[in-house]
């Protein structure tokens, strides 16, 4: 399969080689890279991209979950078309900056925002407010989970770790070279759904004088699978982290505006001190936002923390935003979502069942996947024992042969957009239905 999508791919491979004459590895971000050389892409509209061969996919990657809007969505255009002519940048407000702001509080229950360029930026800010709120250094994460490229979350992320310790002392493992060994200890990760080792940790950090700022956590796991939590687990996090007084923060990069319209906080019905969010916010353009409590922001009112940046608010990402929430992303749109992923899910757990798959379906909203695992995923541990990487690569592959465009790793696979349909789905589930059976008949 890998020879077959090699040979669709000679313009590509071309643009590869000029490309990285003078582009690292000629990508813009490692996150683009593919082996043995990546897609350049041409165009995209609607619910479809098409590759400089001129290779026709259905993009259930869709940007990294970013584009739930559809490529070239009409709704998003007209909005950056008036706004192009009035200026760009200006690095000052204007209304839809409070309108944005009120939507958001609208879904997510939290009356303050900030905006920022991407989701690494709205995690490195979160993280600086409750620090200065709490007047602590540490922070807590969950192992296994990514919230952007800064130093402090670039520790105990999905990687292929020898030993990771113990459920009680997980080992803080910076990801890559440059991180500095002086703030690597500052970053204590903790298992997901496991309230007793979060609390028991928070003890002992608390007895060695490095009581923690926050924890910053997906509610819902999006980079090992899609792993929700174990009923009762939130509620608990929120009153232990409540009692011993850490900033609970909701990383809604992934799944805020797209596993529900209030993400996370509203489907799962615990609500955090602060969120962050990026990709599914803005119709495509960079944008990323944070929201908080009254407490917790007036650090930022009252001008300790230092939040700014002069992209931030720009014009256009914000005017998208606003098209975004207020007419792309309505009630109908997530009645589409709910519609097709279970269509997918539906389909997608048939083909398990009739070839005798190791794995299963999950998803929420716009979001979805299927994972090669003998058992129930529930944290980083569950996510690593037995995962069949064969697969998922395979699953890839015969997907991209076929016109379906998946993300690449082993995290949630596929994003819907309002311009998906049936049809989108079905071509899905075939081309996983066609893996199966050759693997099963070999
Ligand atoms: N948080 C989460 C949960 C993410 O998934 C990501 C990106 N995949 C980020 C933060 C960082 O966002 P960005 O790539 O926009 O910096």
């Amino acid at each position: 399969e890998g020879e077959k999508l090699n040979a669709k791919l000679g313009k590509s491979r071309e643009m590869y080689n000029e490309a990285r004459k003078h582009l690292c590895n000629g990508v813009a971000s490692s996150y683009q890279l593919r082996d043995p050389w990546p897609i350049y892409v041409d165009h995209g509209s609607g619910s479809k991209l098409w590759d400089v061969d001129g290779n026709e996919y259905y993009d259930f990657h869709n940007g990294y979950g970013a584009m739930v809007q559809g490529h070239g969505n009409p709704e998003i255009g007209k909005a950056i078309a008036e706004r192009f002519p009035k200026g760009t940048h200006f690095a000052l407000p204007d209304e839809d900056d409070f309108v944005v702001a009120d939507e958001l509080t609208q879904r997510f229950g939290l009356p303050k925002w900030r905006f920022t360029n991407s989701g690494s930026e709205a995690t490195m800010d979160a993280i600086r407010i409750a620090r200065a709120y709490t007047h602590r250094d540490h922070i807590m994460k969950i192992f296994g989970s990514y919230h952007g490229h800064h130093d402090a979350v670039m520790i105990s992320i999905v990687g292929d770790y020898e030993n990771i310790g113990d459920k009680n002392h997980l080992k803080k493992i910076p990801y890559g070279a440059g991180i500095p060994k002086s703030l690597i200890p500052l970053t204590v990760p903790v298992p997901f759904n496991d309230a007793d080792a979060l609390e028991a940790r928070i003890r002992e950090m608390e007895t060695d004088d490095e009581a923690p700022a926050c924890l910053i956590m997906e509610a819902c796991l999006m980079n090992m699978s899609i792993v929700p939590p174990e009923p009762g687990y939130l509620e608990k996090v929120r009153e232990i982290t409540k009692r011993h007084g850490i900033v609970l923060i909701f990383d809604e990069v992934k799944t805020g505006l797209t596993i529900g319209p209030g993400g996370a906080t509203k489907l799962f019905g615990v609500t955090p001190d602060m969120v962050t969010m990026a990709k599914a916010i803005s119709g495509g353009l960079p944008m990323g936002a944070i929201g908080g409590t009254d407490e917790v922001m007036s650090v930022v009112e009252s001008g300790e923390v230092y939040q700014v940046g002069t992209y931030s608010g720009n014009p256009l990402c914000v005017a998208a935003a606003r098209a975004n929430l207020e007419k792309v992303l309505t009630p109908e749109a997530y009645k589409l979502f709910d519609h097709l992923n279970n269509r997918l899910m539906e389909g997608c757990t048939e083909v398990i069942k009739k070839y005798d798959f190791p794995g299963y379906s999950i998803g929420f909203g716009a979001k979805g996947c299927v994972t090669f695992s003998p058992h129930k995923i529930i944290d980083y541990v569950t996510f690593k024992q037995g995962q069949r990487t064969d697969l998922n690569q395979l699953c890839w592959l015969y997907a991209a042969n076929r016109g379906v465009f998946m993300t690449p790793g082993r995290e949630e696979e596929w994003t819907l957009s309002v311009a998906h349909d049936d049809a989108a789905c079905d071509a899905y589930i075939n081309a996983f239905a066609e893996m199966a059976h050759d693997v099963t008949a070999e």
